[in-house]
């Protein structure tokens, strides 16, 4: 556009030059063309393409006084080109100024935009972990039940609580727990499938959601992966010889089921992998007795 601005603006004053009848209409039309660079130039641009055409008119003024052709009169065209120059000087003021204006609501735009990614994030997000918070994960379940109930494609939930974690803080501190925490966060993320999602439920306890998956193989298979990653941790640089371990409660998803329901099933579960000795996986039955699949 500034290209197109400073090749029409020089067309111009050179017709206005030789064809005199045309001059009052050219005065115009070179206004006329600087208005394009309103709403799309930067300032910078706007300033050179004014103070370009503002040089041009002088330039030419210049010559024709130089010159002196006979259609020229030498007052009158003084005062049109200064008004000209002084014409085209403020619309390219007004334009910076529209310019600025229009850079500092973008900046404003980007701004909000980044703000309301970050709310997003607060809103989703658990603090320590990174991982999504019990609150998103709730609506994440929700909507894989609507979905389960449209297309029958089954899902289950795991829920994972880490063994003995009183003791790692009671022991070592809070930091330290803190960075089980984290680690464990960590590992669970990579092993998991993209389509799964982790969740914080609360304190030292994790909702696996994994869609499209049954509860045997596949679900037990991803448990039994990511436990055997976490025995092989060594989460504190502080405490080198820590390792620790998970318990987890695993229930398939029923067809009618509510999401809290399916999770009380995969709690129940837990519950009994708990009392099978901790370090272990049990699968949660329909009928909500969960069966012995304790793997320690
Ligand atoms: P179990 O094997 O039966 O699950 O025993 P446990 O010790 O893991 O279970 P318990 O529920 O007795 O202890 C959970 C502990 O987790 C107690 C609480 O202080 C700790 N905890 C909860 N949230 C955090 C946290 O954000 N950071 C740290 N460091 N500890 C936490
Ligand atoms: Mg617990
Ligand atoms: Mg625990």
């Amino acid at each position: 556009i500034q290209a197109q601005i400073m090749w029409a603006a020089s067309v111009a004053i050179f017709i206005y030059s030789v064809n005199a009848p045309l001059r009052v209409a050219i005065m115009q039309l070179l206004c006329m063309i600087h208005l394009f660079g309103l709403f799309t130039l930067r300032p910078r641009q706007l300033l050179f393409t004014g103070g370009s055409t503002i040089l041009m008119l002088l330039v030419m003024l210049a010559v024709m006084l130089h010159l002196k052709p006979a259609n020229f009169i030498v007052d009158q065209e003084i005062f049109k080109i200064l008004f000209a120059c002084f014409i085209i000087g403020l619309l390219t003021w007004m334009s910076i100024l529209h310019s600025l204006a229009r850079g500092n609501l973008s900046k404003k735009k980007k701004e909000l935009a980044q703000a309301v990614a970050q709310v997003n994030e607060l809103v989703t997000r658990d603090a320590l972990t990174g991982l999504y918070n019990r609150k998103h994960m709730q609506e994440l379940l929700e909507r894989e039940r609507i979905r389960q109930a449209h297309t029958g494609q089954p899902f289950c939930v795991a829920l994972i609580d880490l063994d003995h974690f009183k003791h790692v803080n009671d022991s070592y501190g809070h930091q330290v727990g803190d960075e089980v925490l984290c680690s464990f966060a960590k590992t669970a993320e990579l092993t998991l499938r993209e389509t799964d999602t982790i969740a914080r439920w609360g304190g030292e306890e994790f909702l696996v959601l994994m869609p499209e998956t049954t509860l045997e193989p596949y679900a037990q298979v991803a448990i039994d992966r990511m436990r055997n990653m976490v025995r092989e941790l060594a989460p504190s640089a502080t405490v080198p010889t820590l390792r620790f371990s998970f318990s987890a409660g695993l229930a398939a998803h029923i067809d009618g089921h509510t999401a809290d329901q399916s999770i009380a099933r995969a709690d129940h579960a837990l519950y009994a992998a708990k009392h099978a000795g901790r370090n272990c996986t049990m699968l949660a039955t329909a009928a909500n007795n969960p069966d012995s699949a304790c793997a320690a």
